[in-house]
């Protein structure tokens, strides 16, 4: 039955029937549904302003962006309106600035096995699963690289051709692929190379960051700083959102003309993104989300050691259990019994869960998981 409204991590049928909501419409609602503060300020911000084009300013547009770089470390912004238009904007940005160094730049590009950086034609051409590429190849030349192997990414760097790599696309933790994390020597390596070799070092972040991982960026414990990091999914409580955020020395790399957006980073959008923001920093749903990440990683892992998952990956509220041949059924299995979830990587049951999410809610679905693993058949 279609779901017709929700409140918190409660989604409610068109039956009536509750279901409690551990996937976030794909990590997208952290402030939980009909967020009581967000609900009031859309409701507010559309009875003012929803819409001026990117031609004129508005006030929400200069305060979520210096919002976005206090908190990236960052230091400009570009507004769009999904995940994949904002690494569309990276790709962009990659390519003048290869070319601008070097004019005979063919702006080859690197990414990961297992990635999934989107859909559009541009980040299609950097998502590595070949089910989703091959109907609508030729794409973009990119090369892929086993997360972990600095050799082979060194070689993919280095050998162009004529010209270097000009930048190299990661997920600190691959979202789609099935919440693999990528360890920090691997990622300090990956710096060392991207800064011996002049290509630039694209942090997708649109799944795990905005404070998913219980960091504002996943990369932030590696201490590994990135050229651009891409936003989306819960930046703006749940309406359409893209950001592409660009260091210092990239900032200036796009020239007016060379890129632009209709709806990107309008009002009714941005007052979402301020109210996210808001809540996150100063509304205690930082801490909420490393406390209940803490108690979602002890759950997983109790399960782990009675033998009914093989492993529990992922960090903070991204986080999932390796269920070979059985994460489809798993995740059917909880549907009915009123918990949902999703799947990544072929082989994970993933949890996603709103930042608002109880103790007790989420104890609950602990629960929920262990008698369905217990009665789902080998
Ligand atoms: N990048 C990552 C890491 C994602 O997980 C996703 C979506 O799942 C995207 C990009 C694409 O985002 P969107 O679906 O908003 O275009």
């Amino acid at each position: 039955p279609p779901f017709v409204s929700g409140t918190g991590a409660t989604l409610i049928d068109a039956r009536g029937r509750s279901y409690l909501d551990l996937n976030s419409g794909l990590g997208v609602t952290a402030l939980g549904h009909s967020h009581p503060r967000w609900s009031a300020a859309i409701a507010d911000q559309a009875t003012r302003l929803t819409h001026v084009s990117n031609l004129l300013r508005h006030p929400l547009a200069e305060e979520v962006a210096s919002r976005l770089t206090h908190l990236s470390g960052m230091a400009a912004v570009f507004f769009s309106n999904s995940g994949s238009e904002a690494n569309e904007c990276a790709l962009k940005i990659a390519r003048k600035a290869a070319r601008l160094r070097d004019p005979h730049s063919r702006g080859r590009l690197v990414a990961l096995e297992r990635s999934f950086h989107g859909r559009t034609l541009g980040s299609l051409s950097l998502t590595a699963r070949a089910a989703y590429r091959e109907p609508f190849e030729p794409l973009l030349e990119v090369t892929f690289v086993p997360p972990g192997d600095l050799t082979a990414l060194a070689e993919a760097i280095r050998d162009g051709g004529p010209s270097k790599a000009a930048a190299l696309f990661l997920e600190p933790i691959q979202g789609e692929g099935g919440l693999y994390e990528l360890s920090p020597q691997f990622l300090a390596g990956a710096r060392e190379l991207c800064d011996t070799h002049g290509t630039l070092l694209v942090a997708d972040e649109v799944q795990s960051g905005a404070g998913r991982s219980g960091d504002f960026l996943a990369l932030a414990p590696s201490g590994i700083q990135a050229d651009i990091v891409t936003l989306g999914k819960p930046l703006a409580g749940g309406l359409p959102i893209g950001a592409t955020l660009v260091s210092e020395e990239l900032a200036g790399v796009l020239a007016p003309g060379d890129h632009g957006s209709t709806f990107g980073g309008g009002p009714l959008v941005l007052r979402g993104a301020e109210v996210f923001l808001e809540e996150l920093e100063e509304g205690g749903l930082a801490e909420a989300v490393r406390q209940r990440g803490a108690e979602l990683r002890e759950g997983l892992d109790r399960i782990v050691a009675t033998g009914l998952a093989a492993e529990r990956r992922g960090r903070g509220l991204m986080q999932g259990l390796a269920l070979p041949g059985r994460a489809s059924a798993a995740q059917k299995a909880l549907f009915e019994r009123g918990l949902i979830a999703s799947t990544a990587g072929g082989d994970l049951l993933r949890f996603l869960p709103p930042y608002v999410i109880t103790p007790r809610e989420l104890n609950q679905a602990l629960d929920i998981l262990t008698q369905t693993l217990e009665e789902l058949p080998a």
